[in-house]
């Protein structure tokens, strides 16, 4: 009997999980098609179930940074795994990685683990209106923060909008209290005013493509919020231990209240955490009156994972992942040029992102809606043709890790300078 074929094992994933996926941007929706079936991954690598190789861009959506099945990951998993897999009691490995937060992000002089960063911005939502007293949350249009109700509304992209629900389900009561703003432009006092218990920002934004801070953004957000007296609060969840040790606080000098993290810090496991100053994370339960609790969190195999990850991601490993971020966006201008597809590759130190068109590069949602969607579905699957896997949307990053030596990258460069032609033409 040979081994099932992608469409035949999706058929029936279709059949028993809602669209056949458990995130929903993986069911190809956004680019046509039918996704390939992950058997397994190594390195830069993943293989699907027709074992069919691609040089992976995805890496988890950021979560993986060393390579997949990096071996200081799994034997950390392994010997985690050994010891038993969740207590519901403190442990020594989320004492190791909370103190690995606390001592490369200064900001964070308390952290509470979780199990992903959607729980992480949740948490902070109402930790930051338990703190202040207030209900009102600032958000930028075209930042995301996960699958959390107060923070999943949807706004004009000109002006400051009372949110509307971003999906059904949402209640209208749920982002009463939400306002979506522009990116890139700090409100007026009007907006951040003595109503507002927290700002949520992106301090680079990385789920409209890649968008830079414009200079004085963020150091304008923390003078406006100590105005008010709101929290700023920083979702570092792809940033966090990827732009550097100190995620974008450290990289643009500006200390928010609150940070959440997810992503990096769980080592390709689920994880999820919010850190802060100790007298606003003290709110927290037990110590305070703010409510949190988690049966798996903090738990031993993703802290596991996650302490070795950040144990590896020193500031030459920054430097190379920098490097390594510049030749690939390089080389994809140079190979689209070539091609005859107009693109943008932005660089954000180790982060790099992709809008297509002719246009300067977006600096913020209503910029970065304009990348040409049908061109992206082209190119996505041009890519896949040749062996070179990107997420399956036009506005997520391109996550080059570790793995990702310049060999690999000069691959890749060759395949995307084919795709290129066949995605123009
Ligand atoms: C991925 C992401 C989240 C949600 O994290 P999950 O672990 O998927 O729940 C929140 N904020 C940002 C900025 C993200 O990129």
């Amino acid at each position: 009997m040979s081994p099932p074929t992608n469409a035949e094992l999706f058929a029936r994933s279709c059949a028993v999980i809602p669209g056949g996926v458990n995130s929903s941007i993986r069911a190809f929706r956004a680019v046509g098609g039918t996704p390939y079936v992950v058997e397994r991954a190594e390195g830069p690598y993943v293989w699907d179930v027709e074992g069919t190789r691609y040089i992976d861009l995805v890496q988890s959506y950021g979560a993986v940074i060393l390579g997949h099945a990096h071996p200081a990951i799994t034997a950390a998993v392994a010997a985690a795994a050994a010891r038993g897999t969740s207590y519901g009691a403190p442990t020594p490995g989320e004492l190791a990685l909370a103190e690995a937060i606390r001592d490369r992000v200064p900001s964070c002089q308390r952290v509470r683990l979780m199990n992903s960063g959607t729980e992480a911005t949740s948490t902070a939502v109402r930790l930051a209106r338990g703190v202040t007293g207030r209900d009102r949350i600032v958000i930028f249009h075209g930042n995301f923060h996960g699958a959390t109700d107060a923070l999943l509304a949807a706004g004009g992209s000109g002006v400051a909008t009372l949110g509307l629900p971003g999906t059904a389900g949402v209640p209208a009561a749920a982002v009463a209290h939400t306002v979506v703003v522009p990116y890139n432009r700090v409100p007026p006092p009007d907006v951040i005013d003595e109503s507002v218990a927290a700002v949520f920002v992106e301090p680079v934004a990385a789920n409209m493509g890649v968008v830079a801070p414009a200079d004085g953004f963020l150091a304008g957000l923390r003078a406006a919020c100590d105005r008010a007296g709101a929290l700023l609060v920083f979702d570092e969840v792809i940033t966090g231990f990827r732009l550097g040790p100190a995620g974008a606080q450290g990289r643009y000098g500006v200390t928010p209240d609150l940070t959440t993290f997810g992503k990096v810090i769980g080592g390709g496991l689920p994880i999820g955490a919010v850190g802060g100053r100790a007298e606003i994370m003290e709110t927290l339960s037990p110590l305070g009156p703010v409510f949190h609790a988690g049966t798996l969190a903090g738990n031993p195999l993703a802290t596991a994972a996650g302490r070795a990850a950040l144990d590896l991601l020193d500031e030459a490993a920054y430097a190379t992942l920098a490097r390594r971020a510049a030749r690939l966006a390089g080389g994809l201008s140079a190979a689209c040029a070539a091609g005859g597809l107009a693109a943008r590759f932005p660089v954000v130190g180790t982060l790099v992102g992709m809008y297509l068109g002719d246009g300067p590069p977006p600096t913020d949602f209503a910029t970065a809606k304009s990348t040409d969607e049908a061109a992206y579905a082209r190119w996505f699957h041009a890519l896949l043709a040749e062996g070179v896997a990107l997420a399956p949307g036009a506005y997520e990053a391109l996550f080059v890790g570790l793995a990702h030596t310049d060999e690999v990258i000069d691959d890749l460069v060759d395949r995307a300078r084919r795709a290129a032609e066949r995605a123009a033409a």
